[in-house]
């Protein structure tokens, strides 16, 4: 017997991949109605389902009654058996889900991990001490298991490059979390490969799905810092990570963290606004979501301490988002964070200095929208990539 050549096996990942995916995103599906929907023979569609079905990814649901009385067994995910798990890292918590292959939420738990600075270990700790706690209450097989930090990622294996929230320098947190997690160690240890993503990527996911799959979008947020990313493509969204709260747009401004002079964070950050509003305390004290949120209330409500902040930065960020979106015209801006809540305020503003240009090319102005995944988009967007993963390599 001959080895299936590379072609035959890329053919055949691929045709699981699509009926696979036909369930998963469509719902429960007969053997015909795969074939038809994914232009597959009738016989391969059985062979392919054989191969999902050994695999515990689908299974077959009773029979039902058709029109002419005859009976039909339909094809659904495998859903009792198997889930995603996404775990996120922020300034002050570990948060990790357990959700089904269609993206429903089977469980959460979020832990506080106070936020020993510069030390990574102790954060892994909790991370993982959270990780095997959904995982020992959800008695299912892992099939995807993603870590979202609130920070640049790179390499291979990746590793976290720097936190600011947590002074990290470059950190292998896969490393670290698989030390303390006992589900770690047994996905890893039966073919898995721990994801370690930024947030700003899958949380631009989340909302190009959220904002109705815009053919282009720019997504800028800011809430320990301003980070963001670009979506590309409407139907299957290529994202590509951007530093886009460093964009030096103030010639010789202040130093940065990052080494440059004059970027966005400077100018438009939270610690500066927070700063000027006279709310840091009340970082330190409740947090900084309760006082980014008491900022954004203080500006619609017209105070005058917090206007006078935000109307300067919030021209930095309207041309931040003009010099980003000139270079690849997005359909859709969408800002998260506490941008989300004055995104109507940017609009206006960019309105304002980029008509000349849109009229030249015969373009709309993008709009601008207020987020509404909230905290939520990154691991909203981390499940969605993870069924991604899924879907693409079935057997892996
Ligand atoms: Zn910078």
């Amino acid at each position: 017997m001959t080895q299936p050549s590379l072609d035959t096996a890329d053919i055949r990942r691929r045709n699981l991949s699509a009926v696979l995916g036909h369930v998963i995103e469509q719902g429960a599906a007969s053997r015909s109605g795969i074939a038809d929907a994914t232009a597959l023979s009738r016989g391969a569609v059985t062979s392919l389902v054989v191969d999902l079905t050994a695999a515990g990814l689908l299974r077959e649901r009773e029979a039902v009654a058709a029109a002419k009385g005859r009976p039909r067994v339909l094809l659904e995910p495998a859903a009792d058996d198997l889930c995603l798990i996404a775990a996120l890292l922020d300034a002050d918590r570990a948060t990790v889900v357990a959700s089904t292959l269609g993206g429903v939420e089977l469980l959460r738990v979020q832990r506080r991990h106070g936020r020993p600075m510069g030390d990574p270990d102790a954060i892994a700790a909790v991370l993982a001490a959270t990780i095997d706690e959904v995982a020992a209450a959800v008695p299912r097989r892992i099939t995807d298991l993603a870590i979202v930090v609130w920070a640049p990622v790179a390499g291979t294996p990746p590793v976290v490059l720097a936190d600011t929230d947590l002074q990290w320098g470059e950190v292998d947190l896969i490393a670290l979390t698989r030390a303390g997690s006992e589900a770690v160690r047994s996905f890893e240890a039966h073919g898995g490969s721990v994801e370690l993503i930024a947030d700003s990527e899958v949380a631009a996911l989340a909302e190009h799905a959220s904002a109705g799959h815009p053919d282009g979008m720019l997504y800028l947020k800011a809430d320990s810092g301003v980070g963001g990313a670009i979506v590309l493509g409407a139907r299957t969204p290529r994202v590509i990570g951007a530093a886009l709260g460093h964009q030096p747009i103030i010639p010789d401004g202040e130093l940065c963290e990052c080494g440059q002079h004059g970027c966005l964070v400077t100018v438009a950050g939270p610690d500066v606004l927070l700063a000027a509003t006279g709310l840091t305390d009340l970082a330190t004290t409740e947090g900084l979501d309760a006082a980014l949120a008491e900022f954004t209330t203080r500006v619609r409500a017209g105070d005058a301490r917090a206007v006078a902040a935000w109307t300067p930065a919030c021209a930095e960020v309207a041309r931040a988002v003009q010099i980003s979106a000139t270079a690849f015209w997005p359909e859709t801006i969408v800002l998260g964070g506490f941008y989300a809540g004055l995104a109507a305020d940017v609009e206006a503003v960019l309105r304002s200095i980029q008509p000349h240009i849109a009229q030249a090319r015969a373009l709309p102005v993008p709009r601008v929208v207020g987020s509404v995944l909230g905290a939520d988009a990154a691991l909203l967007g981390a499940q969605r990539a993870a069924r991604a993963r899924v879907i693409a390599d079935p057997l892996h």
